[in-house]
């Protein structure tokens, strides 16, 4: 089998509600796919970046490709890593574009092999995955009614768990944000915050110290997103779990922050830590380190089966006769901010049922991408061919 032709998709979609987080606002959503067709009609998809990706699939990744048996997975990422590592750049402009080619490469040899994506990678440790909420961004005219009234939904439709974002408000308009969702949820539930790097370490060692007494699972991406030693220093300041790690885009990104123990929880993102074949790599390291790999995810229904596929082969971290979500069994991202990319995009949707989502069982990803979708939304599309 060889790859004939690739395609990609650069898709936006406007939303209803426009919502926030401590570095943005978004009024659209938008997401680069990739469809890869091979000599013999079988289709494998991908998805990560954006247009600097999209020119570096076609530049400089569609030479490497075209022609080849998609099969040699291994090889063929670490021929990509190359082509952007000698120029420095496999952590910056196009970095996420391993990711996508990927990710498609494995759609691909699932549905030649007749198996799902968990299955190639030697089968799924659990039957489901736990996920949690991740919503209560900030919004115009929220607080407290509004924001109060999302937490609930997420209670009410079975999720064990659910994450806000802080870092957008002053510390106290924070705290009293986060305050009112506990109050409203109750005890039970398991509750994560998000600065998204909004702080240096001494603000973020502040309100981790002013959260402590709400009961916050954990408290993600406290400040720079490459600052181990940051990193440390709140981990040792204040008493929250810290997580992070959503945009590194490769194990050797990924080592400094597992080997310096600078997380209690990694949160790679299969969109750009390198597809299936690198997350697989640094999920068994931190395993390694007692860190726990609770995915980042915030995208198509390409990554998200991915995520799931990947994330159901995990270990329990550590070992345990009976691991529980949140402490030894990994927990997954399910974004549930407003997308009709993701809600649209695909055939089937994935459904949070107990606070647990079904692994995919189809060939591959185990999902239809709808065409017609994907024209609708497409504002930029490019081909490469032999
Ligand atoms: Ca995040």
């Amino acid at each position: 089998m060889k790859i004939d032709k690739i395609e990609t998709f650069l898709l936006e979609s406007p939303i209803e509600e426009p919502f926030g987080w401590s570095m943005g606002w978004a009024e659209k959503r938008t997401c680069l796919v990739t469809k890869i067709t091979t000599d013999d009609g079988v289709v494998g998809w991908g998805e990560g970046g954006g247009s600097p990706s999209q020119s570096v699939i076609h530049d400089i990744f569609a030479p490497i490709l075209l022609g080849k048996d998609p099969g040699n997975i291994n090889q063929l990422w670490h021929e990509f890593f190359q082509s952007l590592h000698n120029d420095n750049q496999t952590g910056g402009f196009g970095g996420d574009a391993i990711s996508n080619i990927d990710i498609a490469l494995w759609d691909i040899a699932g549905k030649a092999a007749g198996k799902s994506i968990s299955d190639l990678l030697g089968g799924s440790i659990r039957d489901k995955v736990a996920v949690y909420a991740t919503g209560l961004y900030y919004r115009e005219d929220e607080f407290p009614t509004k924001l109060i009234a999302e937490a609930e939904s997420y209670a009410q439709s079975g999720y064990k768990g659910m994450k806000t974002k802080i870092g957008g408000l002053s510390v106290p308009d924070d705290v009293k944000r986060v305050k009112a969702i506990r109050d409203a949820i109750g005890d039970d539930l398991y509750l994560m915050v998000d600065a998204n790097k909004a702080y240096n370490v001494s603000t973020a060692i502040d309100i981790g110290n002013r959260l402590s007494d709400l009961n916050i699972h954990w408290f993600e991406e406290p400040v720079l997103a490459n600052d181990v030693d940051a990193y440390l220093e709140v981990k040792s300041g204040q008493p929250l779990a810290i997580a992070g790690g959503e945009v590194l885009h490769n194990r050797y990104e990924a080592r400094d922050f597992l080997s310096n123990r600078a997380l209690d929880i990694i949160q790679p993102d299969v969109r750009f830590i390198g597809g299936i074949t690198e997350f697989r790599n640094v999920a068994t390291m931190a395993n390694a380190m007692g860190i726990q790999v609770n995915p980042h995810v915030w995208g198509s229904p390409i990554m998200i089966s991915a995520s799931i596929s990947l994330t159901s082969t995990f270990p329990a971290c550590p070992y345990a006769r009976v691991p529980r979500p949140y402490e030894q069994e990994p927990v997954m991202e399910f974004d549930q901010t407003p997308s009709p990319i993701r809600n649209e995009l695909a055939s089937i949707a994935f459904e949070q049922k107990g606070g647990y989502v079904e692994i995919p069982k189809g060939p591959g990803l185990g999902i239809e991408i709808d065409e017609s979708v994907v024209e609708r939304f497409c504002v930029g599309r490019a081909t490469s061919e032999l």
